[in-house]
C-alpha cells in the first residue's frame, strides 16, 4: 500500500517536472522567434494526435502567465474519413472551454476520387487541407496559425531533403505561408517528441488515430524516424547536438554559393568564422557539446500512442 502510494508520488512529480520541461520549452521558442505578440489570435490546429493535444494544452497554460494578451482558437478539420469519431474533439475542447471551430470538408472523397488505387494520397489530401486551414484561418481572423510540429519532425525534415532531396532544409519553427497571407508558426520546435508521448499518455488524452484514411505511412520518413530513435538510444545527445547545429549554421563553412560571396574573396578579404581549419588538427569534442541528460530521461520506455484505444 505505501509502496504504491509512494509510486503516484513519484509518477506525479514526473510528470509535474515533465510538464514545466515541456512549458519551458514552448516558452523559449516563442521568444526565440517572436512567434507571440500581444493581440494575437492564434488558430490552433487541432488533429486528434499528441503533439496537437500537447500544444493546445502549453498555450493555454501559457496564455494564463503571459505578460501579453493573446487568444486562442482550436480548429479540427473533419475530412470525412471513414470511422472519423467526430464526437471526441467536441467532447474535449468543451471540457476545456476553449473556443473551437470544426471544419467539415469531405477531401477524402476528393482524394479517393482523383488519385488511382494503390497511389500515395498524402500530396494532394495535404495540399486541400492546409487550402482549407488558410481559408479557415482568414475566416476566424486569426493573426498566426499554430501547428503541433516538434524538435524530431523538424530534423527528420531536414534529413528526409539530406538524404533524397539534395537539400539542406528542415521544417521552420516560424514561417510566411506560401499565399504570403499567413504566419505559421510552431510552438513545440524545442519540444522532443519523447516528452510529448509521455505527456500526452499521462493526461490520457483521447487520441484519434491518424491512419483512418488507409494510406500507408511515409516510409522514407518512417527509416529516417527510425534511425533517429536508435541514435538517440545509442549516442545520448546526438540529437540535441544536431538541433543546435541547426541554430548555428556557420554559411561561410558550407558549400553554397548563392549564401556566401565566395567569389568575392580576395586577397586582403577579413577573416571570417576562423579560417580554414583543413591544415590544423582540428579538435571534436568526445562529448556531446552543451548537453546534459534530463534526470527522468531513463525511467519510461517509449510507448506508441498509436496503439491506444479511442475512448
Ligand atoms: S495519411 Fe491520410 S489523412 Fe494524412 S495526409 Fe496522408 S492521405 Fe491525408
Amino acid at each position: 500500500m505505501q509502496q504504491t502510494q509512494e509510486n503516484t508520488k513519484k509518477e506525479q512529480y514526473n510528470l509535474n517536472k515533465l510538464q514545466k520541461r515541456l512549458r519551458r520549452n514552448v516558452g523559449e521558442a516563442i521568444a526565440d522567434y517572436n512567434m507571440i505578440e500581444d493581440g494575437d489570435r492564434i488558430m490552433v490546429c487541432l488533429s486528434g494526435g499528441k503533439d496537437s493535444y500537447t500544444m493546445l494544452e502549453m498555450l493555454s497554460s501559457l496564455q494564463k502567465s503571459a505578460p501579453i494578451s493573446f487568444s486562442l482558437v482550436a480548429v479540427n478539420l473533419d475530412q470525412k474519413q471513414p470511422g472519423f469519431p467526430a464526437h471526441i474533439l467536441p467532447q474535449y475542447l468543451e471540457t476545456l472551454g476553449v473556443e473551437y471551430q470544426i471544419v467539415n470538408e469531405d477531401t477524402y472523397s476528393i482524394v479517393k476520387d482523383k488519385i488511382p488505387e494503390g497511389k500515395t494520397t498524402c500530396s494532394l489530401c495535404s495540399r486541400l487541407r492546409r487550402g482549407i486551414l488558410y481559408r479557415t484561418a482568414s475566416e476566424l481572423g486569426a493573426t498566426k496559425i499554430a501547428l503541433g510540429h516538434h524538435r524530431d519532425d523538424i530534423l527528420q525534415t531536414l534529413f528526409l531533403n539530406m538524404f533524397y532531396g539534395g537539400k539542406m532544409k528542415g521544417m521552420p519553427p516560424k514561417l510566411m505561408s506560401d499565399d504570403g497571407k499567413h504566419i505559421v508558426i510552431r510552438p513545440l520546435a524545442y519540444c522532443r517528441e519523447k516528452d510529448i508521448e509521455r505527456f500526452a499518455i499521462a493526461r490520457e488524452y483521447p487520441i484519434i488515430p491518424c491512419n483512418l484514411c488507409g494510406s500507408q505511412p511515409n516510409l522514407q520518413r518512417q527509416v529516417i524516424a527510425d534511425m533517429l530513435r536508435d541514435w538517440d538510444k545509442r549516442y545520448p545527445g546526438r540529437i540535441e547536438t544536431m538541433f543546435s547545429a541547426m541554430q548555428n549554421v556557420v554559411p561561410s563553412h558550407m558549400a553554397d554559393h548563392a549564401l556566401f560571396d565566395f567569389k568575392g574573396i580576395q586577397h586582403g578579404s577579413e577573416v571570417v568564422d576562423g579560417g580554414d581549419l583543413a591544415f590544423d588538427r582540428e579538435t571534436v569534442p568526445t562529448q556531446p557539446v552543451g548537453w546534459q541528460p534530463e534526470d527522468d530521461d531513463e525511467q519510461q520506455p517509449m510507448q506508441r500512442l498509436d496503439v491506444l484505444e479511442i475512448k
